[in-house]
């Protein structure tokens, strides 16, 4: 039995907990064994989280299915940010972007949805945001225009524009996404701002060799 059926408030409870112990060390200065350490420990919380959006799906309770997918990505947020501070600390910088991007799309679909005040996830999105500009050099990235020939709705699988779900918000726990399913391509473009960052230039010719944008090395 979800433990959070009997009393919902629990739900919040060891979400904070959780969450205020996940965030002391998703520090740098935080031991690199430390922070690897809680990675396993958020692994725990996220399959108990994940049952109970589960069993709240299955029984239609729509709100509270919604805020245990926000809690969820939450928490998966803030282990993805310390799997970030590893791959830092462990020379792995084209990973980190990767995941630090992942962290501020995530976090951007729980403040669309959340129920609750969202200046502290505002403050967090900021953070994300500085990290890439203090910790990472400028970069071009990639974008592409097409026109979409064909794309589902991912909740009740018709076309997408042809139901009542809106791609980005959240549905009895589940996200509704537009999945493209046939595109014609018209053009691929050099941008500053693309609509995604992991979609970027990865290396520069210098003087006849390719260096790596992130950490200035050659590329073999
Ligand atoms: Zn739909």
């Amino acid at each position: 039995m979800n433990p959070y059926f009997t009393n919902p408030n629990n739900l919040l409870f060891e979400f904070n907990e959780t969450m205020l112990e996940a965030q002391r060390k998703a520090i740098f200065a935080v031991a690199i064994e430390i922070q690897k350490e809680e990675i396993k420990n958020l692994d725990l919380y996220l399959e108990k989280i994940s049952k109970a959006k589960k069993e709240f799906s299955e029984h239609n309770y729509e709100n509270d299915a919604n805020l245990a997918y926000c809690l969820f990505t939450l928490a998966e947020i803030i282990q993805l940010e310390l799997k970030m501070l590893v791959s830092l600390k462990e020379d792995r910088m084209a990973e980190a972007w990767d995941i630090l991007i992942t962290c501020e799309y995530n976090l951007g679909t729980v403040i669309r949805n959340y129920p609750f005040d969202q200046d502290h996830l505002q403050n967090y999105l900021n953070r994300l945001i500085d990290y890439q500009k203090t910790l990472f050099p400028k970069m071009m990235f990639h974008s592409y225009g097409g026109i979409v020939k064909e794309s589902h709705c991912s909740i009740c699988k018709l076309d997408y524009g042809n139901c009542n779900h809106f791609k980005g918000k959240l549905y009895n726990g589940e996200l509704c996404c537009r999945h493209i399913t046939e595109v014609q391509m018209e053009e691929l473009s050099v941008v500053e701002n693309p609509a995604d960052k992991r979609c970027r230039a990865i290396s520069i010719e210098n003087n006849g060799e390719k260096i790596d944008v992130l950490t200035l090395r050659k590329i073999i």
